[in-house]
């Protein structure tokens, strides 16, 4: 019955002619979802080809370059199990290339999927002259004014800018120029403790650099559990020549030797540093500035992010807006299931975007990966709830890895023993927690997980053994019965 239903609506939906601002995970999940459904698409991009800042200077080039130093720093760790390698030589115009190739056959996959699927790709920028016209400055130089029935905004973000730390020198770089890799530099200050800040410090660590890191919080990573980030935050201390906390960067200055670096702390005196290149990870702005934005009726809020609803429809009705421009987290995979929200809500679906997990992963070594609720956020919402962690000193496969520092926790409802989140640091903490997205989103129970037969040995048991803690009866610890 649903099918008849769907397959009406689809007919009615193939006659609307829809373009797609931004060509990031967002749109073009959009852009391609809707030509599945028989719409007419244009999709709007800077760039050759799709790929926005994930394929082009975010998620791609950066795992890319996380791999290497992985890679690097195994063979490091190699000498504890009776195996020396030489210090590597590190080519950096190799590497480069390397990483640029994989964006390229990434994006130029993309180019190729959107003419397969007949959507029409302009290279170039769009503003607006009405809600349901956009004037597109093209790569080549001319307008074009084109009119649609629907538009989907995906314009995404960009690094957010200090101003005072704004230097115009090519030894301060953000994310983007950090992923250039034009050199390794022998100091390099990372401004910010987030994600982005310490998966590329990590990079550079790895090659070579002396890394330290400045934080103005009191922890790395604010808004993740406190002991997920531990074991990280060991680690970085050994990797990375200094983690400096509740300290900000007042000042800097360029020098013959390098920029010159003031940090103030509340607990002692301002003090000073040289470094060869300062990479300033701060946050991201949403990219919401779209030109003649105003002659529509899209509000933004005071953060600068557009305001939709649970279908990802603005404030004008003719107008959906997905990705890092709506809001948090901005993740890649939020953004594409935004677009595939947004475009079947304007195929006339009945759906809204309202997951109870969206994972979020740190690509470090250790990874630190999470979804559903958090303790902190339970404990600001003074949630009862019972944790039950499963400490990787006891799991056979991260005995042969030789990296029991992980750690596997659940979030359990106590009256229904329901999963609600799920936590996880340790190597390989991004592809475990897929299974905690599964078991929260499909209200999964702490029996459902510790009952799963997961395979021997792997790290994904866990994820059952922490389901073991839960009920006491975890074969691989022994708790005496009280
Ligand atoms: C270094 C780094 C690492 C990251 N790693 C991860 C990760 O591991 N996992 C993860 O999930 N996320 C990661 N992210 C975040 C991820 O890149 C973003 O969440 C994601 O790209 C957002 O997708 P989007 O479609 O909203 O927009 P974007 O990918 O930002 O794409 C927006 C596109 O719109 C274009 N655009 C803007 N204005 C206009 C206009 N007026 N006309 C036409 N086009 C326009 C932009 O040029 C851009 O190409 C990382 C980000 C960075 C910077």
């Amino acid at each position: 019955m649903s099918l008849v239903v769907k397959t009406t609506i689809m007919t009615e939906a193939s006659n609307l002619n829809i373009a797609v601002v931004g060509g990031g995970p967002g749109g073009y999940a959009a852009a391609f979802l809707a030509a599945d459904l028989g719409m007419r698409v244009t999709l709007i991009d800077p760039e050759v080809n799709p790929g926005g800042v994930c394929l082009y200077r975010g998620c791609i080039p950066s795992k890319a370059l996380l791999h290497v130093a992985k890679l690097i720093e195994e063979s490091r760790h190699a000498s504890n199990w009776g195996i020396e390698y030489a210090d590597p030589r590190i080519d950096v115009a190799r590497l480069r290339s390397w990483k640029e190739s994989v964006v390229k056959k990434l994006t130029g996959g993309l180019g190729q999927l959107s003419r397969q699927r007949a959507v029409e790709y302009i290279q170039g920028r769009a503003g607006f002259e009405s809600s349901n016209t956009l004037r597109v400055a093209k790569a080549g130089g001319s307008d074009e004014t084109l009119t649609f029935d629907r538009i989907i905004l995906a314009t995404g973000s960009r690094p957010a800018i200090i101003p005072s730390l704004k230097l115009g020198s090519p030894r301060v770089m953000d994310s983007t120029g950090a992923l250039e890799v034009s050199a390794v530099p022998e100091t390099l200050l990372v401004i910010g403790g987030g994600y982005i800040g310490l998966e590329l410090g990590s990079v550079y660590a790895a090659l070579g650099s002396k890394v330290s890191v400045v934080e103005m919080l009191p922890g790395l990573l604010p808004g993740a559990d406190r002991d997920l980030v531990l074991p990280l935050h060991k680690r970085l201390e050994k990797g990375f020549e200094a983690i400096l906390l509740e300290t900000t960067v007042s000042s800097m200055k360029e020098e013959a030797r390098g920029i010159r670096v003031t940090f103030s702390s509340q607990k002692g005196q301002p003090s000073e540093k040289v470094f060869d290149r300062v990479l300033v990870s701060v946050g991201r702005k949403p990219n919401s500035e779209i030109p003649g934005l105003a002659k529509t009726k899209v509000q933004v809020t005071s953060r600068g992010f557009i305001q939709v609803n649970k279908q990802l429809q603005t404030d004008d009705p003719t107008i959906y807006a997905i990705g890092d421009v709506v809001g948090e987290p901005m993740l890649a995979h939020k953004a594409s299931h935004e677009g595939r929200t947004a475009v079947e809500a304007i195929a006339g679906h009945k759906v809204a975007f309202e997951p109870n997990a969206i994972p979020a992963v740190v690509f470090t070594d250790p990874e630190i990966a999470w979804c559903g609720l958090t303790e902190t956020q339970a404990q600001k919402e003074n949630r009862q709830i019972k944790v039950a962690k499963f400490p990787w000193g006891a799991s056979g496969r991260a005995l042969t890895l030789d990296r029991t520092e992980g750690m596997t926790k659940l979030l359990i409802d106590p009256e229904s023993e329901r999963v609600l989140g799920v936590g996880i640091v340790g190597v390989a903490a991004g592809e475990l927690i897929a299974e905690g997205v599964l078991a929260v989103e499909m209200a999964a129970l702490a029996g459902d997980l510790e009952l799963t037969i997961h395979p021997h040995p792997t790290l994904s048991e866990t994820v059952m053994e922490a389901a073991e803690v839960f009920y006491g009866r975890a074969t691989d610890i022994y708790r005496p019965r009280k």
